[in-house]
């Protein structure tokens, strides 16, 4: 097992959709196993393939409740449906999320409320994840990096350009940057 860089905005993998895991090898229970290995070294509650540089359908999540319980897995090939947005500005404090991809920042970005997920877990059988709150959050947003959608090209406009102008700063929003947990000295 390994720990993965992180690729950061601007990647060219992060910013196009992924493609299908076509079978379970090998290859992608290695893979699978680095990627949690990776998340949560980091910390963070979500990774998906192209967040390490590989640009297939498949996601790991880990979030722990406030009780305790952990909640965890991985969902190859999901399928994500979404109650429609809430409207109304999200709230800063309740509703605002970060990405591994663009760390150590955290924006507001008003989610779906509940959705339902269906794919593969790492055995080839069927995974129906039906989650409301926080973790529908997660789903949404592992999701969207299927899509090569970032959540902060979901901000809006002035918190769009905050994100902008920091990772110019930063010299992101370019090719070939990364970041490794725990070698990179990067609060996520
Ligand atoms: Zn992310």
């Amino acid at each position: 097992m390994a720990v993965l860089p992180i690729r950061i905005m601007g990647d060219p993998v992060l910013h196009a959709p992924a493609g299908l895991v076509e079978e379970i090898t090998d290859e992608i229970r290695t893979l699978v196993a680095d990627m949690f290995e990776t998340m949560d070294a980091a910390p963070g509650v979500g990774l998906a393939g192209p967040q390490v540089g590989v640009p297939l359908r498949l996601f790991t999540y880990s979030y722990t409740d406030d009780d305790g319980a952990p909640w965890r897995g991985v969902v190859i090939n999901p399928e994500l449906w979404q109650r429609p947005l809430d409207p109304g500005d999200p709230d800063e404090d309740e509703e605002s999320e970060g990405c591994l991809s663009f760390p150590g920042e955290r924006f507001p970005l008003r989610r779906s409320d509940e959705v339902l997920v269906t794919g593969t877990d790492l055995e080839g059988e069927p995974v129906r994840i039906q989650v409301a709150g926080w973790r529908a959050r997660i789903m949404q947003h592992e999701f969207d990096h299927l899509d090569g959608i970032l959540y902060v090209d979901r901000l809006g406009d002035g918190d769009w350009k905050t994100a902008q102008k920091i990772a110019r700063k930063r010299g992101w929003g370019r090719p070939g940057q990364a970041w490794t947990p725990g070698v990179d000295d990067i609060d996520a």
